[in-house]
């Protein structure tokens, strides 16, 4: 905990340093008008910034690795709730069957009319032998239900313990997070594009449009409430399911060494495949129902080459899940079956998996590199709007390794069902 606040509070000042000049707004949007306008500032900051200040190779590379540190963190943070969450419920199960023995317990003493059941029971018997015998069963199920009374105590106080710590992991994760929005905000109007993986400020300003075009015809006027606009625009659903109909996991989200770069980084998502993946055309569908906000399709520069970097083809859907805004995004998509603004129900086939590096050309860093091994689907998740208008790359600053979310088997075991 103090080296997670050594690291904020490290960061928090790093950015003051690196930006003190920059009057970056990090309020969230309370009206759709509102959300235009933060978007028709951001635009303005940051064509005056592409041609005067531009973040330096050193000043970026320094962003880079804080960004990544508190990433890194995050899905540390993620992992250890997830790992909480699992022993109070292995708690929960234990003090309900020790509830049970002691309710059998009880039971006995009842039948055996009261306070002096046990020595009832021992007085009850036919013989001498039967008499010792008693008296023994009797001693061992007093202890018994002593120890019983004791440990349920114990599990009780552990169960109140556990729920603490997770209370305080997850007032860490909330911090951590503000950081890592702030310091993705400040920066994101000084680069073109953070790395090879997010997207450019010129995507997210295109997927800040299109949203704001989806809750227009949804019917949302510029004064009404922003949060009002994105729920009555996103489906509702109660649960993620699984992408694809049969497939295995073969990489979950979580710091790595970055097969392309070589570099220990975050890797965002979780990566599935199947067998003969490279050759067949398997169907990718949304983890619930949404709306497409946003998708990344190949484009062509004048030089010949691919502009996008790696993931290629990229789908964004947003969901709305129980009242609670998350986005989830599918890369190396070989074809996209869908448009921005279409509303898609779990069933709704978005893509097809991708990524073979014989035939999908196209999924390649700017430095010509392959950003694949073989054809796989690439799935991210995010509590948030691809661009929320308090950071326009907040996307990513609210990502959430979907193994804590979705219900995938170990790796490399196949699954045959979606839910
Ligand atoms: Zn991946």
């Amino acid at each position: 905990m103090k080296k997670i606040n050594k690291i904020f509070w490290r960061t928090i000042f790093a950015s003051c340093l690196l930006l003190a000049n920059f009057n970056i707004p990090i309020v969230s949007a309370q009206t759709l008008g509102d959300l235009k306008q933060e978007l028709a500032e951001f635009k303005a900051e940051y064509e005056k910034n592409k041609q005067e200040q531009q973040l330096t190779e050193s000043e970026l590379k320094q962003a880079k690795q804080e960004i990544n540190t508190i990433e890194i963190n995050i899905v540390n943070a993620q992992q250890q709730i997830a790992n909480l969450n699992n022993e109070i419920e292995q708690l929960t199960i234990e003090i309900e069957n020790k509830e049970a023995e002691i309710e059998d317990i009880l039971v006995f003493f009842q039948v055996a009319s009261g306070e002096n059941a046990y020595l009832e029971y021992a007085f009850g018997a036919k013989d001498f032998t039967d008499f010792i015998y008693r008296l023994a069963v009797s001693e061992q199920l007093t202890s018994y239900n002593e120890d019983l009374v004791t440990e349920y105590k114990q599990n009780i106080e552990d169960n109140k313990k556990k729920t603490e710590e997770l209370a305080q992991k997850q007032i860490e994760l909330a911090n951590e997070r503000t950081a890592l929005e702030k310091k993705v905000a400040e920066i994101s109007v000084r680069v073109d594009k953070l790395d090879e993986y997010g997207l450019s400020i010129e995507e997210q300003i295109k997927a800040q449009e299109n949203e704001i075009k989806i809750y227009e015809e949804a019917g949302c006027k510029d004064s009404d409430d922003l949060n009002a606009c994105i729920a009555q625009a996103t489906p509702y659903d109660t649960e993620f399911w699984l992408p694809l109909e049969i497939g295995q996991v073969t990489g979950w989200a979580e710091p790595r060494y970055n097969p392309v770069t070589g570099n220990y980084e975050m890797h965002h998502g979780v990566d599935m495949s199947r067998s003969n993946a490279n050759s067949t055309d398997y169907a990718i569908y949304p983890i619930a129902n949404g709306v497409v906000t946003n998708i990344i399709d190949l484009e062509v520069a004048s030089s010949g080459r691919y502009v996008r970097s790696c993931g290629g083809r990229k789908v964004f859907v947003q969901h709305n899940i129980n009242g609670k805004i998350y986005t989830s995004a599918y890369w190396h998509l070989r074809a996209i079956n869908v448009e921005v603004g279409q509303v898609v129900s779990k069933m709704t086939q978005i893509g097809v998996m991708g990524g073979n590096p014989a035939t999908d050309y196209w999924d390649k860093d700017s430095y010509g590199n392959f950003c694949t091994t073989g054809a796989h689907l690439h799935l991210e998740l995010s509590d948030r709007k691809v661009s929320a208008g308090d950071g326009y790359s907040s996307y990513r600053a609210g990502f959430i390794a979907p193994q804590y979310v979705l219900d995938f088997p170990n790796k490399y075991v196949y699954w045959y069902s979606r839910y």
